[in-house]
């Protein structure tokens, strides 16, 4: 029988890619959605709350959380309680402490919970996890660069507490560095850049070390681009060259582009849940929003001029 899935937070990335991934899933029905305001799709049951969706859990197998990150560890927590498996969208909690004690709730309630990392899933990211496996890194330096405006319109709460700010982009680039990089990555520096009216920071530079790099790794994040974002890694490794661009859609080796064939990003993602669910395992890679935790903790802060919308 197909697994019977929720969303709760029925904003754009559930609107975009959560629903026709589901759709194109045949393990998977969609079951219901919560949103607390419009929009709200036709043809499915659709709840104000998570209270009301969860008063329905018999008729329910799981619960993908697409909210901001801000309220996820409370849902999260009340659907695994509740008997559903759950598949946290990125990033999976505000705390490194909210996700471990997830952790712990759902192998103790038997359920499977899956923190997802979209970027994770591209195949050229694999191409090249598989390319650098067992080597040492010479060089890396990672860009990413987007227009807050463009890619966030209107999102109030990636400016408040928990919000990410640039860092909600930027973790996307920890997730696929910490999947490329054959050892840990560990935070040595970092500056935020925060606008005077604003909690998260508009930019970021750090400076990353992992013991199978030769060099300190670059990272720059900047929400203050225009133009074509800039979503690229580029690694030196063994002789060759590589970039990884198109925030991992794309890998170019020695400047010749490489085919990598898979299903995408979040249908290769619902088919890992699916897999999960049906063999009773949880995953759980803490690792891209460890190396944020760290930047906030051990950076230096500045000031930039004030940002609005
Ligand atoms: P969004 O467009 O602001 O959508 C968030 C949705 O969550 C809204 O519909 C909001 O409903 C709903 N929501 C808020 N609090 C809720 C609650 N307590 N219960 C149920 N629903 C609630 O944000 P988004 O861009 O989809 O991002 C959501 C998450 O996905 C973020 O963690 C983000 O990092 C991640 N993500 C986003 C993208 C992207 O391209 N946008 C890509 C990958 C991952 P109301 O508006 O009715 O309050």
């Amino acid at each position: 029988m197909a697994i019977r899935i929720a969303i709760v937070g029925y904003g754009k990335i559930a609107r975009d890619q959560h629903v026709p991934a589901i759709a194109d899933n045949t393990d998977f029905t969609l079951a219901a959605v919560v949103s607390p305001r419009a929009p709200r799709p036709a043809g499915v049951r659709c709840f104000a709350d998570t209270e009301g969706l969860l008063g329905q859990a018999a008729e329910l197998d799981a619960a993908a959380v697409c909210t901001p990150p801000g309220v996820r560890y409370g849902i999260a927590r009340a659907a695994l309680e509740a008997g559903l498996h759950v598949l946290l969208e990125k990033p999976p909690g505000v705390t490194v402490g909210e996700v471990e004690e997830l952790a712990r709730l759902a192998a103790e309630r038997k359920r499977s919970l899956f923190t997802t990392w979209h970027a994770q899933h591209n195949p050229a990211v694999t191409r090249l996890a598989d390319a650098l496996a067992g080597q040492r890194i010479q060089a890396m330096r990672i860009a990413w660069r987007e227009d807050v405006r463009k890619w966030h319109p209107g999102q109030q709460w990636i400016w408040q507490p928990g919000g990410f700010g640039v860092f909600d982009p930027g973790i996307n680039a920890f997730s696929i560095a910490s999947r490329i990089v054959p050892g840990a990555l560990l935070v040595r520096g970092a500056e935020l850049v925060f606008p005077a009216n604003r909690q998260m920071p508009i930019a970021a530079e750090l400076e990353l070390a992992s013991p199978a790099a030769d060099a300190p790794i670059g990272c720059t994040l900047d929400w203050r681009h225009q133009g074509q974002e800039c979503w690229d890694i580029h690694v030196e490794s063994g002789g060759r060259r590589y970039l990884l661009s198109e925030g991992g859609g794309r890998l170019e080796i020695d400047g010749a582009k490489v085919a990598a064939e898979g299903a995408g990003e979040y249908p290769s993602l619902y088919r890992r849940f699916a897999e999960l669910v049906q063999t009773g395992q949880s995953d759980i890679d803490l690792q891209p929003l460890r190396i944020t935790a760290d930047a906030f903790l051990s950076g230096r802060r500045s000031t930039t001029s004030a940002f609005d919308d």
